[in-house]
């Protein structure tokens, strides 16, 4: 099973798929947890231009298809031979991000940045997904304050919001892969929250 963990910077993911992949292994369970963009040494590469903050100039669509270009690789090398062998992929981001990030907040278009994902990955798409509900005015708030901001960090309160919305427009339109997770309590709460889904879903 292939599945993914969305949302806005800041909004516990990390620690949240840290947590479910060691409840995950606890079980039994082989786990791979990967993350995007990145996963594999090309997509790290990838990844570097993108977050260079010197790279100011990136123009909208080249950002998007870099995304796109690191996805093939990290699918190819990773995400595929881990579902063909049997195991769990967890993976921080997929096109749903793309979507949230360049479709909205880019103003690219949903639509034209899903099409160009689901040709390069070949449509794998995830059998489920987290959509970690954080707003992201809130999500500022906990982004680490002495730790140097990526470019895309930098953007402004309205690309966020703009993002924030397109999550929350994929997860709409997603019912039945999509799963929405309450992320107002403290990271034990969502903690828990987490694994009673996951438990009914692996059921
Ligand atoms: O989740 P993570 O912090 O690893 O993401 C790295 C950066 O890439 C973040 O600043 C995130 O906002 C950005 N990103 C993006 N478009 C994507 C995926 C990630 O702008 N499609």
């Amino acid at each position: 099973k292939f599945l993914t963990f969305e949302g806005v910077d800041g909004c516990g993911k990390s620690t949240q798929m840290r947590f479910l992949s060691e409840y995950l292994q606890e079980k039994g369970l082989e786990c791979v947890v990967t993350r995007e963009p990145g996963g594999c040494r090309i997509s790290e590469q990838v990844r570097e231009i993108l977050l260079d903050v010197e790279n100011k100039g990136m123009e909208d669509m080249t950002e998007a298809l870099l995304y796109a270009a690191a996805r093939v690789q990290h699918i190819e090398e990773v995400i595929l031979p881990a579902i063909r062998a049997g195991k769990l992929v967890l993976c921080d981001r997929y096109i749903d991000s793309s979507v949230a990030y360049q479709g909205y907040g880019r103003q690219l278009g949903a639509e034209a940045i899903l099409r160009i994902n689901q040709y390069a990955a070949n449509h794998c798409m995830p059998d489920l997904t987290f959509f970690f509900d954080y707003k992201p005015a809130k999500a500022f708030q906990r982004m680490n304050p002495h730790k140097e901001m990526d470019r895309l960090e930098q953007e402004g309160e309205d690309f966020y919001d703009r993002v924030y919305k397109g999550f929350r427009e994929i997860w709409k339109a997603n019912p039945a892969r999509v799963r929405r997770i309450d992320v107002s309590g403290t990271k034990f709460e969502t903690r828990d929250r987490m694994r009673a889904l996951i438990d009914e879903v692996l059921a």
